[in-house]
């Protein structure tokens, strides 16, 4: 199949039913489970190894209608958290027999007890991730909080989940994180050969899949991507930022790009992106993926390290990757993306690098008024 070939279908998957891919993979294995992971991070090797099927639950893109959600949210809440609950009041996640949901913010809190006391059927499961990053005991608690994930999921499992599961798992993630940096550095360094759409399609099918089927996929498409050999365009190249937990509509993505924007780096999808480097397999795999979460995690909107600024990285990642300017493109309502663009705003003018900030709902329609601020944006660099 070629690349073309591979990005329309996934795209139409995506489009049309993108969880229908997790129910039918547990229609095809009786017995089985499926685990729903609400973004940002999930250690899904403990939901691997213990034969389960972790699937992110993302939202509910811009097709849902929210008819019944609404009355049970204020009015001032991201879309995610209303789109997730929507996805559950209709039935849409009959399949899912457990779902995490963690301490990233107020909303997401609170959407984990709404689940719990509206869907009795289901495993809820809270993951609180530590605040204080530099402690001596911080991969410790966060072992233990690991581990009893593990023991509720070897009892929804109805088997042990061994060291060596864990390991298997561990290994097979890490393939997945490498090939999907790949990916990223393909479109870093030759943007006009791969773009961001089809790099978040081919990242976002990752989400609904096994991941042995995903990194078939995945190197499908990176042979694919190796033999393009197009002509760079007039565009200006930046950094996007800001859309870590709420995803933007495909139509907003490809957007930006036809707007006159080569995106370098991004922090779509990232909690499924999380490391730059393998996690550990040998040794104590639950302890590896503690100290993995604490020291060898990219930064994010939702993790609270005080070890180095956030801006920082953000600035370094312009500087890394060559790009000239950032784009802030937050979930409207989403709280730790305002509170950290008050920070990076303050980094990047100290910087004298250009920005936009753009606000999306994952149930935008219209994107003409987002496309004309993009235009206007790379018309003064381009003609400054
Ligand atoms: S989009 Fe922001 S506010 Fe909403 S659940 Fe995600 S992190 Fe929380």
């Amino acid at each position: 199949m070629s690349m073309d070939e591979m990005v329309t279908r996934y795209r139409e998957i995506l489009e049309e039913s993108p969880l229908e891919q997790a129910a039918k993979w547990k229609a095809n294995h009786p017995g089985s489970k499926v685990i729903g992971c609400y973004p940002v991070y999930t250690p899904v090797e403990i939901i691997h190894a213990a034969g389960m099927l972790p699937v992110g639950i993302i939202g509910g893109g811009n097709r849902l209608e929210i008819a019944h959600a609404d009355s049970r949210f204020q009015s001032f809440v991201c879309s995610i958290v209303k789109s997730t609950l929507e996805l559950g009041l209709t039935g849409k996640l009959q399949f899912l027999d457990g779902i995490v949901f963690h301490s990233i913010c107020d909303p997401a809190r609170n959407l984990g007890s709404v689940f719990k006391r509206n869907f009795p059927q289901l495993l809820v499961e809270y993951i609180h991730f530590p605040q204080n990053m530099a402690s001596p005991h911080t991969v410790n608690y966060l072992a233990a909080e690991y581990q009893k994930l593990k023991t509720s999921y070897e009892q929804l499992a109805g088997r042990p989940i061994t060291d060596e599961n864990l390991r298997k798992s561990i290994h097979l993630y890490n393939e997945q994180r490498k090939l999907m940096r790949e990916l990223y550095r393909i479109r870093r360094e030759t943007p006009q050969n791969l773009s961001t759409l089809e790099t978040y399609i081919l990242t976002r099918i990752g989400t609904f899949i096994p991941p042995e089927e995903h990194i078939a996929g995945l190197k499908q498409a990176l042979a694919a991507a190796g033999q393009r050999d197009e002509r760079p365009k007039d565009r200006i190249k930046v950094v996007l930022e800001g859309s870590f937990c709420e995803q933007p509509p495909l139509e907003l993505i490809e957007g930006l790009e036809a707007a006159g924007c080569y995106i370098l780096d991004d922090d779509f999808l990232l909690g499924w992106r999380f490391f730059e480097q393998d996690i550990p397999s040998e040794g104590d795999p639950i302890r590896n993926l503690a100290s993995a979460y604490i020291n060898q995690s990219v930064y994010s909107g939702v993790k609270h390290d005080t070890r180095e600024r956030k801006s920082k990285h953000l600035i370094d990642k312009v500087k890394e990757t060559g790009a000239s300017a950032v784009v802030i493109l937050a979930a409207k309502f989403c709280e730790p993306a305002l509170f950290d663009y008050a920070l990076y705003r303050r980094a990047l003018e100290k910087e004298g690098i250009p920005h936009l900030y753009l606000e999306f709902e994952e149930k935008m329609w219209i994107f003409d008024k987002a496309k004309t601020e993009v235009e206007t944006f790379v018309e003064s660099m381009l003609f400054d």
